[in-house]
């Protein structure tokens, strides 16, 4: 435990410290929220207030936290062999079991794994393993990634141009060269008056008018997260994925199915390709690999794209320092072998999802939430003025922030973006702590329509 106060705290954090993703200026008037212990799914703050962690960390701690296990395997592995690379012809056990693990959870067409530190670090590889296979296949013309607007692949150059996310693009003048954007499969915002289905065809079909337009020899790959997360728990229509992989398939580019959250159990499949049925050539990992307990994360390559790596010879002139750290492979082998143990993904599937999605969707009663969408533990809300119009509120995300202040005053985290309130808990979420979930998350909502009845917002 910290010996300095809430107060103190606040004002060194104020003081010294940028965060990510965060209007520095606001939070220094408000003071930071300063997390300090946390067990299960329950995180408890400098004040001691427990607070129901419904989002996993960022998306990450599927196993909770306080696993002694992932702990040992760390502390183990540090006294052994704290660090060493595997550049210049080396290598070290852990990272090599870790090779092995992967390529027997993911789909079979994988056998490869490349290490990174992170999620954006996997997408960086992705891009320039990309346009090197299409150099050795002696097509480098083929050197054109297509994006989704709103989709998120990270926070590096690299990663923020892929994720069609226009704040970061208008930050550093992205997007670079070579990327391009498609319309994410949004339903509920974009659908209009077709159905889901029709929607997501549409959609999906986008991707062949971009690639006729821009010239189908020079689209090197496609890149997607099967489910938006950081776009707003987006769901896409059953129909868009399937249609996605024909197009894929007919103009003969890289399907790249971003799995830095749907990865590891959250769809309830171990990824979440094998929800949609594509069949992906690359899978960006993190997040949950190591269930957040240290920064890992890889790229997985499957065998179209790696044996021609391989066969075709030569250096590919890319890596991390910590590609591939010891302590942290360690930690995900530990990771994988818990979920396989404890057959966590299989209870998400079987038992977890569905009690989830029926709890979850008695919110779709109260007069603020005009649609809810699950899939595995992800779930969205949308709030909206008037049901049941798919109309948004004037000033887009003031009531989202509203709400997600409210829910976190009610002992509960979960994430607005814009007016959308989404959860992602940890996989091992008991059904009693999904009841509480779903009832402190519509306490949060009752409180927030006594504010926008208040303000008068519509
Ligand atoms: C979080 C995320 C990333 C970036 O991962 P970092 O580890 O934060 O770099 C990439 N893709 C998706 C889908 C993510 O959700």
């Amino acid at each position: 435990m910290s010996r300095l106060s809430t107060a103190e705290l606040q004002r060194l954090d104020a003081a010294h410290y940028l965060h990510p993703f965060t209007d520095s200026r606001q939070l220094a008037a408000k003071g930071a929220r300063v997390i300090t212990q946390a067990e299960g799914v329950w995180l408890t703050d400098s004040d001691g207030h427990r607070i129901l962690d419904g989002m996993a960390g960022l998306w990450c701690v599927a196993l909770g936290y306080g696993r002694r296990e992932l702990a040992e395997a760390a502390y183990r592995q540090m006294l052994e062999l704290p660090y060493y690379n595997s550049f210049f012809q080396c290598a070290h056990p852990p990272a090599i079991e870790l090779a092995q693990r992967l390529t027997e959870v993911t789909p079979p067409q994988f056998r490869h794994v490349f290490f990174t530190g992170s999620g954006s670090e996997a997408n960086d590889t992705m891009v320039r393993l990309v346009r090197r296979y299409w150099q050795l296949r002696e097509e480098p013309g083929r050197n054109v990634i297509v994006g989704r607007w709103n989709g998120y692949h990270g926070s590096t150059v690299a990663g923020a141009s892929l994720g069609g996310m226009k704040p970061m693009h208008e930050q550093g003048g992205l997007p670079i060269p070579g990327i391009v954007h498609v319309n994410q499969p949004y339903w509920f915002e974009n659908g209009g008056e077709l159905s889901p289905a029709e929607f997501g065809l549409r959609a999906a079909r986008e991707l062949a008018d971009r690639i006729e337009e821009i010239g189908p020899r020079r689209i090197a790959a496609f890149i997607g997260e099967p489910v938006q997360g950081a776009g707003g728990v987006i769901i896409p229509p059953d129909t868009y994925w399937p249609e996605i992989q024909r197009i894929c398939d007919h103009y003969g580019i890289l399907l790249v199915s971003d799995e830095v959250i749907c990865g590891f159990g959250r769809t309830g499949q171990w990824f979440g390709c094998e929800h949609f049925g594509t069949r992906p050539d690359l899978m960006p990992i993190a997040k949950a690999m190591s269930s957040g307990y240290l920064p890992i994360g890889g790229l997985m390559v499957a065998d179209r794209v790696a044996d021609v790596l391989i066969d075709k010879g030569g250096e590919f002139t890319h890596g991390f320092t910590y590609s591939g750290h010891p302590a942290a492979c360690a930690v995900s082998v530990a990771c994988i072998d818990i979920l396989r143990r404890e057959k966590i993904v299989e209870r998400v599937r079987d038992e977890l999802a569905g009690y989830f999605a029926a709890r979850w969707r008695t919110l779709a009663a109260h007069p603020l939430v005009g649609e809810v969408r699950t899939l595995g533990l992800l779930g969205a809300l949308e709030l909206v003025p008037a049901k049941p119009d798919r109309r948004f509120f004037a000033n887009r995300g003031d009531v989202g922030t509203v709400c997600r202040d409210l829910c976190v005053a009610n002992g509960v985290i979960s994430r607005a973006v814009r007016d959308t309130m989404i959860v992602a808990p940890p996989l091992v979420i008991t059904p009693a702590e999904i009841d509480e979930l779903v009832a402190r998350v519509g306490r949060a909502l009752d409180l927030t329509a006594h504010h926008i009845a208040k303000e008068q917002w519509h």
